[in-house]
This record gives C-alpha cells, structure tokens and sequence, in this order.
C-alpha cells in the first residue's frame, strides 16, 4: 500500500486533515478500527428508526465563525439549542444553576439583583483557583456545591472535585438570569441530515480512500508514505513507554421506547446524585426526529474500556508532557484530537486543532521547487 499521507482515525480529527489534505492534491488513505467513519460523533438509526448517537449525546456548538462556515461546506444544520434540568432530591432544576434553580430549590423570589447578592452571601472566595473544588465553591458555596457537582463529578470521573483540575467544572458556568441553555455559544446547529451524512460528504474526495476495521498497530509497517496523522491515545502509540496515561469510559445503556411521543421534557436529565448513571439523553430533542416512539441512552461511568475522556488533573498532565516531547521528536507523525492531544476537547476545538495542524503539514509537505517560486 502507498499513499502520502496515512491518516489512523476517521473522527473529526482526521477527516478535517483528511479533507484538507486532499483538496491540496495529497493522497491520503483513513484507517479506522472501527466499522464506521465518524468517531465518538457518529449517529445511525437504531433498529426502530430512530437517529441515535451511539457513543453518547453530542451537540455542536462554537463560537467560531470560521470553524462553522467550514463544516458549513459539508452539511446544512438544524437550529437547536440544548437545555438540561438536573433532578435533585425529587424535583428538576436547571442547570447551568440561574435565577430559577435558585428560586425554586430555597423558596425564594428573587430578581437578578437578587440572585447577584444571594450567590455572593454564599459562595466561599479562593485566593487562588485550582481545582474544580475551587471553581465551584468560589461560584455558588458548599450547599449547591454538594447537591448539583460533588455527587455528578464523583461518578463521572471517580474522583473528588478537590482531585480534578478547575477547567472541569469551569465548563458549567452560574447565571443569575433566566437563561436555560446550556451552552450559549453564537453558533448552535445540529447538522440536518447526521454526522455520519458530515463526515461521508468530508472524506467524499477521490483523493481519499476510508479502510475500516483495520488497527494501526497491525499495518504501520505496511504502507508505505510520506507522513502520517496519528488521532488515536498518544499513550498507545508510544507503546505505553511512560505507563498508561489515564482515560476516563462510560457504558452506554440505549433504550427505544415504541408508542412513546416524549420521554423527558429536555434533552438530557442530569442525576447528580441519585441512579448509577449520570444523565439520560433523549435524541429526538436534539434531531427533531417526528416518530411514534422514542430512543434514550443512559451513561455510566467506568474506569475500564474505551477511552473517552482525558482526565484533567496535574499528575496526568505531567505525563502527558513526557508523551508529548516524544510527538514533537517524531517529525514524520502529527498527532492531533482529544486522545492525541490528551485534551477535554469539544468537537468544535478538535476542529479547530485540526484546521491548524493540517495548514502546517500542507506547508510542510510543499515540494521545494514550490517553496522557491
Ligand atoms: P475520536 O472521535 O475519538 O476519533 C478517533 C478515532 O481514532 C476513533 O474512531 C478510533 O476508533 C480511531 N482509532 C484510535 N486508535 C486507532 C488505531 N490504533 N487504529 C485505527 N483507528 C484508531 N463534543 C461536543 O462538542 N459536544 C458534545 O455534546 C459532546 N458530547 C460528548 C459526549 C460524550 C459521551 C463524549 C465521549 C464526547 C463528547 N464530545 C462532545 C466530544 C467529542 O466526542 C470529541 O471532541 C470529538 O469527537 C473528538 O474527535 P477526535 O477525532 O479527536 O477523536
Ligand atoms: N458537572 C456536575 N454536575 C452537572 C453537570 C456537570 O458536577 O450537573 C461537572 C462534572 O464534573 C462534569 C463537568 O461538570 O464532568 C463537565 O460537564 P459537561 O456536561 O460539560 O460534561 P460532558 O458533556 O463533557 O460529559
């Protein structure tokens, strides 16, 4: 086999270098040990006709232009704006914790002001923000703390909030208004048609040939190339020189639910404290799917099995460090995406990192005649 580029991943961290390389004349082949293109971001129709996504709810969002108007070229998009409730002690607040969740948990009817100066009669200031334990306790106290994150954040990473690194819990932010959204990024689209329907059109280049079911580690040595895109566990392609950098899994438990019109009133249900499982997504909030019945998927975290999640918290960052002077020592390989680059990455960010590694490889990869004219 011989191409110029050996692409080992088909989630968005290399079918952006993938599309890109190819529209700049390069032959690339994607390898995938899956059996599909799409990584954790592929959605397919359960066996009842629902668009599901089987590695766990993904919304798109950003608040890059440039990066929407990319994926822009390969979909058209579903406006959605995804809200979620956490049940806590029987009752379903929102969370981001606003106005309402504040209101209703202590009886409360506060104007913004309000909220402002109730938070702040509450929240316990740090000197200095470390951990997620900071975060939250600097925010909103020990009360909310404890009822809405140490519980969550317990099951989903099997740590204390006082274990993790501040950037985890800083994704939730606290709202002293009625805003319920999670996210409120200026951009918040589903692609229309699926994933899957993005990423086949992204790797639709003749200059682009998908092999699926087929491991790295099994056919480096045959094929033959200029240069390779590593997306997989940085761990794993050093052959866990260092020992294994840690990983965070989940199980996912999908149920159809037939003659059902609407499960749950949002998106997804956060269960910080109650159930084994974190949250529970219904998919058709988030596609718009019309259909009689209805698809859910509850998560629960593991500590064994696929990696999902990069663990954020200094000790792991360290060795990743170790992993990383040996990527930068490898000049025939870029390694990018949230397990090559050992970063809670949104999908929109793997873009973003991807779009930026591949403009340095395309002009890395110029032949020098091109260079001088
Ligand atoms: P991946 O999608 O993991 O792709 C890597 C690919 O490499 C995989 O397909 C894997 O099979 C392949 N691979 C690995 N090793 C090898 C090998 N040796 N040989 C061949 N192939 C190999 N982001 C959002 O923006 N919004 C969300 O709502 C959201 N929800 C999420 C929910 C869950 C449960 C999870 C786990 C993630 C979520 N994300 C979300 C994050 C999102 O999934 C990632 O940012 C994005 O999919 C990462 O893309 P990637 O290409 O870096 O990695
Ligand atoms: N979190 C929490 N309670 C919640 C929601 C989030 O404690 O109801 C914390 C928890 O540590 C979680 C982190 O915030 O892992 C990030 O949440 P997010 O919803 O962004 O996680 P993801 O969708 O990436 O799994």
């Amino acid at each position: 086999m011989k191409c110029d580029v050996l692409i080992v991943g088909a989630g968005f961290a290399g079918a952006v270098c993938a599309e890109r390389l190819a529209a700049a004349g390069k032959q690339v082949l994607v390898i995938d040990k899956r059996n599909h293109i799409g990584g954790n971001a592929y959605d397919c129709l359960d066996k009842n006709g629902v668009l599901i996504h089987p590695y766990g709810p993904h919304i798109f969002h950003t608040a890059s232009k440039r990066i929407f108007e990319y994926l822009s070229n390969f979909t058209d998009w579903r406006f959605y704006e995804h809200r979620v409730l956490a049940r806590v002690d029987g009752e379903y607040y929102p969370i981001p914790i606003n106005r309402t969740t504040i209101n209703k948990l202590y009886d409360l009817k506060l104007d913004e002001q309000g909220v402002t100066e109730y938070l702040e009669s509450v929240r316990e200031p740090r000197d200095r923000v470390a951990t997620s334990e900071d975060v939250v306790l600097s925010s909103v106290g020990q009360d909310l703390c404890e009822k809405f994150f140490r519980g969550y954040t317990r099951k989903q990473w099997g740590l204390d909030l006082s274990e993790l690194s501040a950037g985890v819990a800083a994704r939730i932010p606290t709202r002293s208004n009625d805003d319920d959204r999670y996210f409120t990024d200026s951009f918040q689209f589903m692609p229309a048609q699926g994933y899957t329907a993005m990423f086949e059109k992204m790797l639709s280049h003749p200059n682009i040939e998908v092999r699926l079911e087929e491991d790295f580690q099994a056919i480096k040595s045959t094929i033959e190339r200029q240069h390779t895109v590593y997306t997989g566990p940085i761990d794993t392609y050093f052959e866990y020189r260092y020992g294994k950098l840690p990983y965070r899994s989940l199980s996912f438990e999908h149920e159809h639910l037939g003659n059902t019109e609407q499960f749950q009133a949002t998106g997804t249900i956060n269960y910080p404290n109650e159930q084994e499982y974190t949250r529970i997504t219904e998919f058709k909030h988030l596609t718009g799917q019309q259909h009689d019945g209805t698809s859910i998927v509850r998560e629960y975290p593991q500590a064994e099995g696929e990696p999902y999640y990069p663990i954020p918290r200094p000790e792991n960052e360290a060795l990743f460090k170790r992993y990383n002077e040996l990527a930068d020592a490898t000049t025939d390989v870029t390694f990018v995406g949230r397990l090559a680059q050992y970063r809670y990455y949104n999908m929109d960010q793997v873009v973003g990192a991807a779009l930026k590694s591949v403009d340095e490889l395309i002009a890395a990869l110029k032949p020098a005649e091109e260079l001088v004219s």
